[in-house]
C-alpha cells in the first residue's frame, strides 16, 4: 500500500516524501484511486483527522490544469479555521506544482484583499459559504468553470445553517462538474444534498 500504487504523479509523491507520510490512510486508499480513475461524484463518510484533506486534495491537484489560471476546484468548509487549514495543506501537497495558486476566502477579513488574490488567478478556491456567496453576488469570483467541488464537513456546514448558501453557490457552477462530499455523519439533510446535487455518487466509509 503505497502512494505510488494509488497513481499519484511525481510532483505529489515528492511532496508526500517531504511531509514524511509513509503510507496512505484508509480514506486515502479508498478515495484516491476512485477519484483519479473516474470522473465521478463521491460521498465519503469520514471523520476529521483521518487524512481526508489529502484524500480529496491529491486527486484535485493531479486533475486540474495548473498551467491554466482558471478556477477549476472549489472546496467549501464550515469555518475560517478549517478553511485556512485546508489551504495550508493544499499548498504543502502542491508545493512542487509550479504556478499553483490556492486562495482562501472567509468572513472577518478584507474582501478587497481576497478579491485581489482571486484575480491574480486561483486554480483552487477554499471558502466558507457565507463569504463565498457574498463574493459571487458582487461578481468578485467566477466559479462558472469549476470542474471539482468539494463539500467538506457537510454535516457541520448544514448544522451551521449554510444550506441556502451552499445551494446558491452550487447554482453558479457547471452541471457537469464532479462533486465530492465528505461528512462525519449522514443525517437526512446531508443525504438530501447528495440526492439533489449529485449524480450516482460512489460511496466510501472509513
Ligand atoms: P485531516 O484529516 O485531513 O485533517 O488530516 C489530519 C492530519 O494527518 C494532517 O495533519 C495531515 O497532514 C496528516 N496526514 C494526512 N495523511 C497522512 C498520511 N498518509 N500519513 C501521515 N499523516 C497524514
Amino acid at each position: 500500500n503505497t502512494f505510488q500504487e494509488l497513481g499519484l504523479n511525481t510532483d505529489l509523491l515528492q511532496a508526500i516524501t517531504d511531509l514524511g507520510f509513509t503510507e496512505p490512510s484508509e480514506v486515502q486508499q479508498k478515495a484516491i484511486p476512485i477519484l483519479l480513475q473516474k470522473e465521478t461524484d463521491l460521498v465519503a463518510l469520514a471523520q476529521t483527522g483521518t487524512g481526508k484533506t489529502a484524500a480529496f486534495g491529491f486527486p484535485m491537484l493531479q486533475k486540474i490544469a495548473i498551467e491554466s489560471r482558471t478556477t477549476q476546484g472549489l472546496i467549501l468548509s464550515p469555518t475560517r479555521e478549517l478553511c485556512l487549514q485546508i489551504t495550508n495543506e493544499m499548498n504543502l501537497y502542491g508545493k512542487y506544482c509550479k504556478g499553483l495558486n490556492v486562495v482562501a476566502i472567509y468572513g472577518g477579513a478584507s474582501i478587497t484583499e481576497q478579491a485581489r488574490d482571486v484575480k491574480r488567478g486561483a486554480q483552487i478556491i477554499v471558502a466558507t459559504p457565507g463569504r463565498m456567496k457574498d463574493m459571487i453576488s458582487r461578481r468578485l469570483v467566477d466559479i462558472s468553470k469549476i470542474e471539482y467541488a468539494v463539500l467538506d464537513e457537510a454535516d457541520e456546514m448544514l448544522n451551521m445553517g449554510f444550506k441556502e448558501d451552499i445551494t446558491e453557490i452550487l447554482s453558479h457552477t457547471p452541471a457537469e462538474k464532479n462533486t465530492w462530499l465528505f461528512s462525519a455523519t449522514m443525517p437526512k439533510e446531508v443525504a438530501s444534498i447528495a440526492k439533489n446535487f449529485m449524480h450516482n455518487p460512489q460511496e466510501i466509509t472509513v
